[in-house]
């Protein structure tokens, strides 16, 4: 029976018969006789990237297969979200060796993406750590794949979206740690240009972001707290926290419990938020060591907080340029300030160099905005792509939910391989989602 899913940004809403299994020998028998499927994991994903007529949840496919404490190898099941991972891994003293904003994403999930954390420069996106994981394909059946074995099929998964086929297990390297807290610096930055050429003072950190207010203007326009981190090393810590240094972060979680109606969110209330943000540090700098979950995922601390967007969703606009196209980053940053189209979650991080051929991150800085849905914003944000693609960058497909054809082209430059690759193991183009349709990457 079909019933209304949506990803996080609560945008598309779309009738789906959606299956879901715990053993990956039922999964052939899901997929036989059905066309038009996506995997699907927690669909922490913004747009419609695991929505389709038919999708296959996998969050019941979490069993750990082997852990190995000393070389720091996991091997599990792709279902398996990070926060229960984070649960095993952390008081055995090793951590992810990327993560994004949240934890409730699978791993899965995580490699079809390609995920990217505020350690992208250092060390690249989730797929640099993978030592090899099985794939459903629909020509071959269960493929185990690596940088070695069948790499071509490896690589047009890393970022793939899932249309290779269903990912069901993915072994990885984690990364050592001596405790599970981060020694966090806060560095107030005036206006975008402050903020740039603290990014690259402190390019050496292992962690940084910046969260940008994007509704000031004048002197004052971009200014914004760049948030700089490095695991806290065992004597560092001083207080009573020594005693048990790979603790757990407490449970501490609040639920939004309702669609706000979409008017709360406006140009006064924005701009409140972005003041009291802003001027919470009253120093210039502040330092101080942190658990590792407020420094990582401080948004999952409120659980369904995408309700906060209202019944019509919300896209999140994330575009990364070229490092020396600074100059489109103040150009769309100026457009969104002149329409005061203010966005609660300005996020701005650098990149280091692309890994796999479809994976998003690429050398540059990055910018994420989160936009209510309304009148207009499809036509605005045509305009930005123009931009982005006038300096030669590209959008993310995670986070994409409108993006027209031609933008993905343009952005990617390796596309047609990519189309080529997904061809020669799904003739027939079983695996597609609403994304794959719209962007014309599976036809008819
Ligand atoms: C608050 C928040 C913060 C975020 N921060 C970041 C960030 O910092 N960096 C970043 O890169 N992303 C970020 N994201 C996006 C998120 O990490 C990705 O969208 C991730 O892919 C979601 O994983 P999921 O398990 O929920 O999968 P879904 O959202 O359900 O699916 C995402 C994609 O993966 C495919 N997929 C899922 N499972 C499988 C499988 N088993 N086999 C094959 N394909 C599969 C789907 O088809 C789809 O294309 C954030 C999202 C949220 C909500």
């Amino acid at each position: 029976m079909k019933k209304n899913i949506a990803n996080w940004g609560n945008y598309p809403v779309v009738a789906s018969d959606d299956q879901s299994f715990s053993w990956k020998e039922d999964l052939p028998g899901l997929l036989e006789n059905r066309t038009h499927i996506i995997p699907r994991g927690n669909g922490r994903c913004y747009g419609d990237a695991s929505l389709a007529q038919n999708t296959i949840t996998c969050t019941k496919l979490e069993k750990v297969l082997s852990f190995d404490t000393t070389a720091g190898i996991l091997d599990c099941e792709a279902g398996l979200t990070l926060d229960k991972i984070l649960e095993i891994i952390v008081p055995k003293g090793w951590f992810l060796p990327v993560t994004p904003g949240t934890k409730f994403i699978t791993i899965g999930g995580g490699v079809a993406s390609d995920v990217h954390g505020k350690n992208h420069h250092v060390d690249g996106a989730i797929s640099r750590h993978v030592v090899e994981m099985d794939i459903y394909t629909a020509k071959l059946g269960l493929v185990t794949c690596s940088r070695e074995k069948y790499p071509d099929l490896f690589e047009a998964t890393c970022g793939g979206m899932g249309l290779t086929g269903v990912i069901t297990r993915v072994k990885f390297k984690l990364k050592k740690i001596e405790t599970s807290y981060i020694t966090q610096k806060q560095v107030k930055a005036k206006n975008l240009t402050d903020v740039l050429e603290l990014f690259d003072q402190y390019a050496h950190y292992t962690y940084s972001v910046a969260w940008i207010d994007c509704l000031k203007k004048g002197k004052a326009f971009g200014r914004s707290i760049l948030i700089l981190g490095e695991h806290t090393k065992l004597d560092e810590l001083k207080d009573k926290r020594k005693n048990d240094p790979l603790a757990l972060p407490k449970k501490k979680q609040l639920t939004f419990p309702f669609n706000l109606p979409s008017w709360v969110l406006n140009t006064i209330t924005v701009k409140l938020f972005n003041f009291l943000y802003y001027n919470k540090n009253t120093k210039r700098e502040l330092n101080n060591i942190v658990s590792y979950e407020p420094f990582f995922y401080p948004l999952d601390a409120i659980l369904h907080w995408n309700r906060g967007y209202g019944k019509k969703g919300f896209i999140q606009y994330q575009f990364v340029l070229p490092m020396e196209r600074r100059d489109g980053l103040e150009r769309i940053l100026s457009e969104i300030s002149k329409r005061g189209w203010g966005s609660f979650l300005a996020v701005l991080k650098v990149f280091g160099d692309q890994d796999d051929l479809i994976s998003f991150p690429t050398k540059g800085y990055t910018l994420a905005l989160d936009f209510p849905v309304r009148k207009g914003l499809f036509e605005f944000l045509d305009e930005m792509d123009k931009i982005v693609l006038e300096c030669g960058g590209r959008l993310y497909l995670s986070k994409d939910a409108r993006m027209k054809p031609e933008t993905l082209r343009q952005g990617y430059d390796r596309f047609d391989e990519f189309v080529g690759i997904l061809r020669q193991y799904d003739p027939e183009q079983k695996f597609r989602s609403i994304q794959s349709d719209r962007l014309q990457i599976t036809t008819n």
